[in-house]
């Protein structure tokens, strides 16, 4: 059986090479091959000896995500649909289909590519459609960091300078740290993607030991809090992991946080319509932050699936207004592509089938 080199790390590459009694820099030239100049073929590698990718050739493999189905939005972006290998149900039963989403956003400059950490997710979050999939499972760091080089191959003829990634698709990514952070890694290496910290974004929906965890990392993202309510009884309502994490005693885990010079946490919040907009909640959230180095990206609430409506306008910009009186710094951000299913989960819903919870 060939060996799958995606994923795997400079010193990975290096030992494995070793092992197959190759000289172990071999390793690091085919670390540089995949992740800085995205050559995936062993032939096309061409500071490898002719020998040596015959072998390979015969040996290992690089195995990027397929494309199942693409979606092409009015505004540029691409959403993608990517079928993994079947996962085995429990007791023998058919075997589940696993796919994930991948999203590209062009814009002046940039690209965001946003990628998914797990196939389905355990967190419930109430008004995200992935939660209605459960966790199928969690990827693994090739399948991870696969999906930023299946985004940038498919849109190579119009790359602009920059690549922003964020951690916002399937999945809650301090569930599936280990994999989530060697890919982390692999994107922030100079000798790999070479991407800037400032430019990787990891959001959590406020998994305290990871976000301790995380705390520890010398090399790591940014760190986004996906907040979405200013007290437990509105969190405990649409977030039940605030059960086991409540409000307190994650805004304790952020105030110890250690951001560098440059860095902000990034509170997210979608506003629900008549759920989580009031003017006391934005009052709330705004004490919530008080003197924390952070800032907040109001999300409006897309019309979907589930029973939840969009804010009104006047709602979005009180609650803008209030943050911004506070000097919390604030921003409001709408979704990409809400013509191809902008909402987290809503293809991988609609492509396997299963309803959304009432
Ligand atoms: S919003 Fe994120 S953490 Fe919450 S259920 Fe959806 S994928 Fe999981």
């Amino acid at each position: 059986m060939s060996e799958e080199l995606l994923g795997k790390s400079q010193k990975e590459l290096r030992e494995w090479m070793a092992s197959l009694g190759e000289p172990a820099y071999r390793g690091a030239q085919v670390y540089h091959a995949i992740y800085a100049e995205r050559r995936f073929a062993f032939s096309a590698m061409t500071n490898l000896p002719a020998a040596l990718s015959e072998r390979l050739e015969r040996e290992a493999a690089i195995t990027l995500p397929r494309i199942a189905r693409k979606y092409h939005s009015a505004d540029g972006s691409v959403r993608y649909l990517l079928p993994l290998d079947e996962t085995p149900s429990p007791g023998g039963a058919a075997a589940r289909v696993t796919t994930v989403e991948t999203v590209f956003m062009p814009s002046e400059g940039r690209q965001t590519i946003c990628i998914s950490t797990q196939a389905g997710c355990a967190v419930d979050c109430k008004f995200c459609l992935t939660a209605t999939l459960g966790l199928v499972r969690n990827l693994t760091a090739g399948e991870i960091v696969g999906q930023v080089l299946v985004a940038l191959e498919d849109n190579r003829e119009r790359l602009a300078p920059r690549t922003n990634v964020v951690l916002m698709g399937q999945g809650e990514p301090l569930l599936n740290y280990d994999a989530t952070m060697a890919a982390v890694r692999i994107l922030l290496d100079p000798n790999g993607m070479g991407l800037a910290a400032r430019h990787v974004t990891l959001s959590t929906s406020g998994i305290i030991p990871g976000i301790e965890r995380l705390a520890k990392e010398k090399v790591r993202p940014k760190l986004a809090i996906s907040l979405n309510a200013s007290n437990d009884a509105e969190r405990d309502a649409i977030m039940p992991i605030n059960r086991k994490y409540p409000i307190a005693a994650l805004m304790d885990a952020c105030r110890r946080y250690p951001l560098r010079p440059w860095e902000r946490l990034t509170f997210e919040y979608v506003l629900l319509g008549g759920v989580n907009d009031s003017a006391e909640a934005a009052r709330r959230v705004a004490r919530l932050l008080a003197g924390m180095r952070a800032k907040v990206n109001l999300i409006p609430w897309n019309p979907g699936a589930l029973p939840y409506r969009p804010p009104t306008a006047e709602a979005v910009e009180q609650f803008r207004r209030i943050l911004a009186e506070k000097d919390v710094p604030v921003f409001v951000r709408y979704s990409r592509g809400q013509d191809i299913f902008a909402a987290c989960g809503q293809l991988a819903v609609i492509e396997t089938g299963i309803e959304a919870r009432a």
